[in-house]
């Protein structure tokens, strides 16, 4: 859309309100909807879940650089989590100090120790970008990859049509079509079949491993109802019911509840609260000693650590995974910003000073995962100010703050007024692969995320209310 027009659109309050209850509507009709946060058990009552009214211009080169280097990064998270010499050198200080990874990293050990059972991996990812200028041009910058229950794929299949609607509602016909499709749900459920195929028995089962409170469960119906239309029954279980009627059989298959599980698709269990008692950590033991695929195995959930995110931009790691690949290595290269180690010694040490000195122009980050950890600005003086001496220090990465572009857009969200705001966006790729030992059997960019939020918010989260689904419109 021309500056020009989106600019007048914006600004006719009458048409935008308008407009908004179309909107609505349209991600009501498309099933994009999320449970209320005061029923998070109950599809009784839904609601809408956050987007923006219209979709935001993205350059036709950074889509198509996010698209291309996926399967490189498929690749690469594949291959640090069979490199338990990598993982145990990236982790060793942060284990040290963070006891939810040193949790993971012992189970990642015991797994190790007795020999994986399961030469079939299955992976299901996002990389995040945010993109900025760099020496005259605008290049991605990742965020992070997500390894371990990247989700928002179901709502972002659905997307492009709420907002191709609302471009044609205000005769913007040609742009309508410059919404690329984008499908995630069906990429990923086509690895998930292929995994399941692969296990070999029709009987068995793909299983979700979720959270007591699902406010997402719509979008994970998606997948579940991809898998249901290929007659791979899915069932849907809590690392409690797991360590209540889980167990495995002389041959090492998991069973619960009685049926026999082919696939362990794991949207639970990346925050410490998501165990809530030794039983679910015993659970999730057993589940990674099955003879199950694990989506992802313990391995492929560390490879996506912050901290080895900032290993990996350290001079030469790359090349350990990419040998005689210098491209691929420029390539992934090209999407990495600036990322520091805290680690005791000379280096954290000018890192620290660093970010002391200008805390705006860094993200200080704990090993956490699902939104809210990050330390912006002048906390991060009042948390280094706390632990620039110590090794608490280490379970920290410290990143360049990538400073986006902004685009006004209207962001709707339930019960929430209807404003005007400067807005930036993250862009995900979503990767699948499938390897079966030695063979690489799938490895796709199977689509894309883009949700957008206003520039003065620090986090992306759609649950939250503070990000909004959104499309990609190619100029
Ligand atoms: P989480 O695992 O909690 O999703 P992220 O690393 O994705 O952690 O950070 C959460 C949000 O914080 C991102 O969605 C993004 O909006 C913002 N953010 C993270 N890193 C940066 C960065 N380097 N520059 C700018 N914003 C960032
Ligand atoms: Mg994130």
């Amino acid at each position: 859309m021309a500056n020009g027009v989106r600019n007048e659109l914006l600004m006719s309050t009458t048409l935008i309100d308008e407009l908004a209850e179309v909107a609505k509507d349209s991600a009501f009709t498309n099933g994009i909807l999320m449970r209320l946060e005061i029923s998070p058990n109950s599809s009784e009552e839904v609601t809408y879940a956050p987007i923006t009214l219209f979709p935001t211009p993205v350059p036709r080169a950074l889509f198509l650089q996010g698209v291309a280097v996926q399967t490189h990064y498929n690749t690469l998270v594949d291959k640090i989590s069979q490199d338990p010499d990598f993982l145990e050198e990236a982790l060793a200080s942060t284990i040290t100090v963070d006891d939810f990874t040193a949790r993971l990293f012992e189970i990642h050990r015991q797994v190790l120790k007795k020999g994986r059972l399961q030469t079939i991996v299955l992976g299901l990812n996002r990389s995040d970008y945010m993109w900025e200028m760099e020496n005259g041009h605008t290049s991605l910058k990742q965020i992070e990859i997500n390894t371990f229950a990247a989700g928002a794929g179901g709502m972002a299949s659905h997307i492009s049509d709420v907002h191709r609607h609302i471009l044609r509602v205000v005769g913007q016909l040609e742009d309508s079509q410059r919404i690329i499709d984008n499908n995630p749900t069906l990429g990923q459920a086509k690895a998930v079949a292929k995994a399941w195929e692969l296990y070999g028995s029709k009987r068995a089962v793909v299983m979700f491993v979720v959270e007591e409170n699902e406010k997402n469960i719509l979008d994970q119906r998606f997948i579940e109802n991809e898998l249901w239309k290929g007659n791979i029954a899915t069932i849907r279980k809590r690392f409690e019911d797991v360590s209540e009627s889980g167990l495995l059989d002389g041959h090492k298959r998991l069973f619960v509840d009685h049926q026999e599980v082919a696939v362990v698709y794991f949207r639970n269990g990346y925050m410490p609260q998501h165990y809530k008692s030794e039983k679910a950590w015993d659970a999730r033991l057993m589940m990674e000693c099955s003879l199950a695929v694990k989506c992802p195995d313990i391995s492929t959930h560390l490879a996506g650590t912050k901290k080895v995110q900032q290993v990996l931009s350290q001079p030469g790691v790359l090349e350990r995974f990419f040998p005689d690949q210098p491209q691929v290595v420029e390539q992934v290269r090209a999407t990495f910003t600036g990322l520091y180690s805290l680690d005791m010694g000379a280096e954290g040490d000018k890192a620290v000073e660093m970010a002391l000195a200008a805390p705006d122009r860094f993200v200080l980050k704990p090993q956490r995962e699902g939104g809210g950890n990050n330390i912006y600005g002048q906390e991060i003086c009042e948390v280094l100010g706390k632990v620039k001496n110590s090794a608490a220090r280490m379970a920290y990465i410290l990143m360049d703050k990538i400073q986006p572009e902004s685009t006004p857009n209207y962001l709707l969200r339930m019960g929430k007024p209807l404003k005007i705001s400067n807005c930036v966006s993250e862009l995900g790729f979503f990767g699948t692969y499938v390897r079966h030992g030695k063979n690489m059997l799938m490895n796709d960019c199977v689509g894309y995320l883009m949700r957008t939020k206003s520039s003065e918010c620090a986090d992306s989260g759609l649950l939250s209310g503070t990000a909004g689904l959104d499309s990609v419109l190619l100029f």
